[in-house]
């Protein structure tokens, strides 16, 4: 069904009628409908525009076989479309308060096949416009496409910071921020083709999944390099490369075993987006009579207690004052999100979505977009980021917790923020009954609150915190024993760029000094962490120790999918085990500044039936179990042999 013109202007007139609350004047209102009357004749004299329509094509043969098209032009609701093709039919054309806006409600059926047809828009005085619109042919086991698990160790990466592999796209000439390498803060030149060039670098440093921030365009002024204030969600940012440079980064990704999990914010937008200049409605976005900010207290959505207003403020606050809050509560902006990601996902060929500011979003709705994304791609993976500081609070976030209130994120993963914590002050503080290695078998035994303890997404540091190695004091010692915890605990670890060269940094110097260009990504650069030239002795110990670790574990059936169990830390040593049915290894912690010698009964459970083993780390071959000694300030990662 679609709506004429003739009845939008009465539609409008009805809505800003009531907004404007003017029933109770009837000079007034005369007045306003004959300025409505001639805004209709005006807006019938001038030619309407189309200037553009997303999403900008699709598929044939998704499984859901409705498609909402938002279509933006210059009275562009004047106009009445049609479509002449086989399988595609518009059921409705919907006017919403803003006259430049169009929304279409497709209808692609199963047998529409894939090909190109027109979406005519026809004007009151026979205006006629056209868009040529693509049903794209879908790649081969699309729908069937598996996401990242717990078998993966991903690689998060800064783009503008990790490689600048085309220095002329450094500057666009319709982006604001212009290149300043020297400012912690600028766009330092980095770009997809710096990481499509380095393929071989994550491939041989172990890991089996890249995470970048996001590569959206952000046309806002300075910061812009981070990537969270998008201004434009189908276009990747100039600066980075194109679409297609993407596609292909995944692409090549992929030929070397690599999957790519996409950054994607929900929750706001930079306010450089060109719908900032004419809302498609008031509630677009979240308005305050003045800027408000979020309180960040994310906790307030699973709080019992908390107040209506403090979760209000939590939601509909903006992040910053540079990023307009999308309300997901309206209709059309859920469905704008939803079908966006969705079309990256099959635009790219993607493995996974790490979805920014989770609880900062409407929740009902990301359950919804949550059912609609695996309802396409069943065996999809999305890890959510709930910064909360608890197991219980983080718990609530992932898909069919026991939660009180009823509420299923539907969510398959999650942050493991309680573990970065107790990963931080575990190494560098006293072995107490709750402290040091205890506070790491602590946290892991809250994972009873969890639905799926695998399901989690582990790490030490990332983007918007303290460097690692300056979180441990830049002790190689403690990043050892840390890096040996992360990558065999449960979970998928995810290691930020340069911490596996001892890169530093602290927040409080500000967000640049945590996202330093990671060296040798940039020409002439006086040192190289691809190649090895000019890393200190502590830079390549610690590179050839992750990479070692790293390569092992995409080996280790134990690790990968085998079960975890620990036991109660003693004298500060830390012992867990990951385990199949044939298939063991052994954890030792040993965090005290002595060594320490041990007699191993009280694992018996765990090594019944095991006799030898190998320290994979020093390749130390231990022909008996029965009395192990460990190092101080040391792990040991045996795998164990009958
Ligand atoms: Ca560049």
């Amino acid at each position: 069904m679609s709506f004429f013109c003739d009845r939008c202007f009465l539609v409008r007139q009805c809505i800003l009628a009531q907004s404007l609350n003017m029933k109770t004047n009837p000079f007034v209102k005369a007045f306003v409908m004959a300025s409505f009357f001639l805004l209709a004749v005006y807006g019938q004299l001038n030619a309407q525009q189309l200037n553009r329509i997303e999403p900008p094509f699709w598929w044939a043969g998704m499984k859901n076989s409705s498609l909402q098209l938002l279509v933006y032009g210059k009275d562009i609701s004047l106009t009445r479309p049609s479509i002449d093709y086989q399988g595609v039919k518009i059921k409705e054309s919907i006017l919403v308060e803003n006259p430049n806006y169009l929304f279409i409600n497709l209808e692609v059926s199963p047998d529409a096949k894939p090909g190109v047809f027109e979406i005519r828009f026809t004007g009151p005085k026979k205006i006629f416009l056209s868009y040529t619109y693509e049903l794209k042919e879908r790649e081969k086991g699309s729908a069937e496409r598996k996401g990242f698990n717990s078998s993966d160790a991903i690689y998060l990466l800064m783009p503008d910071r990790f490689a600048n592999g085309d220095p002329s796209n450094d500057q666009a000439d319709d982006m604001v921020d212009k290149p300043d390498r020297a400012n912690p803060n600028g766009r330092h030149g980095g770009d997809l083709k710096g990481i499509t060039d380095h393929m071989n670098y994550f491939k041989s440093l172990g890991v089996t999944a890249l995470w970048l921030n996001p590569v959206f365009e952000g046309n806002v002024p300075t910061p812009s390099y981070h990537g969270y204030s998008i201004t434009n969600f189908y276009r990747i940012d100039p600066r980075f490369g194109s679409n297609d440079d993407y596609k292909n980064m995944v692409d090549q990704a992929h030929n070397q075993g690599i999957k790519v999990i996409k950054d994607m914010v929900f929750n706001h937008f930079g306010n450089g987006h060109w719908w900032m200049n004419d809302l498609p409605m008031a509630d677009w976005v979240n308005q305050w009579p003045e800027y408000t900010r979020s309180n960040f207290r994310a906790g307030t959505l699973s709080d019992p207690h908390a107040a209506t207003s403090d979760r209000e403020r939590m939601l509909k606050g903006w992040f910053d004052i540079m990023m307009a809050d999308f309300n997901q509560k309206n209709p059309f902006v859920a469905k704008y999100l939803i079908q966006n990601s969705i079309w990256w996902v099959e635009f790219a060929g993607l493995d996974g979505i790490r979805m920014d500011t989770y609880p900062y979003s409407d929740k009902h709705f990301m359950a919804q977009w949550m059912k609609c994304l695996r309802n396409e791609y069943p065996d999809f993976s999305v890890v959510g980021e709930a910064w909360l500081n608890t197991t219980p609070q983080v718990a609530y976030w992932q898909e069919s917790n026991r939660n009180n209130d009823g509420y299923d994120s539907h969510l398959n993963y999650v942050f493991d923020f309680p573990l970065k914590y107790a990963i931080g002050s575990a190494f560098n503080e006293g072995n107490g009954w709750s402290s040091g290695a205890s506070k790491l078998y602590e946290t892991i035994s809250m994972d009873f609150l969890y639905t799926n303890p695998d399901n989690i997404v582990t790490f030490a540091d990332n983007h918007d915190g303290d460097r690692f190695y300056s979180i441990l004091g830049k002790d190689l010692r403690k990043y050892k024993m840390a890096m040996s915890f992360l990558l065999t605990t449960r979970g998928a670890p995810q290691i930020y760029y340069g911490t596996e060269i001892l890169m530093t940094g602290l927040e409080h110097d500000g967000h640049g000094f945590i996202r330093e260009d990671f060296p040798g990504g940039w020409p002439n650069d006086g040192v190289n962490a691809f190649t090895g030239m000019g890393l200190s002795e502590e830079q390549a110990d610690a590179q050839a120790f992750t990479k070692a670790l790293l390569n092992w574990r995409k080996n280790s059936k134990a690790i990968k999918q085998g079960k975890l169990k620990h036991y109660i830390p003693e004298e500060g040593v830390y012992v867990y085990f990951r385990y199949l049915q044939d298939e063991a290894v052994m954890v030792i912690i040993n965090n005290n500044e002595e060594s320490r010698t041990f007699k191993t009964d009280r694992f018996s459970e765990n090594l019944d039936g095991y006799s030898s083993g190998t320290d994979i780390i020093t390749r130390t071959y231990f022909d008996q179990l029965r009395m192990i000694s460990v190092p101080a300030m040391t792990a040991r990662v045996i795998e164990l042999k009958k």
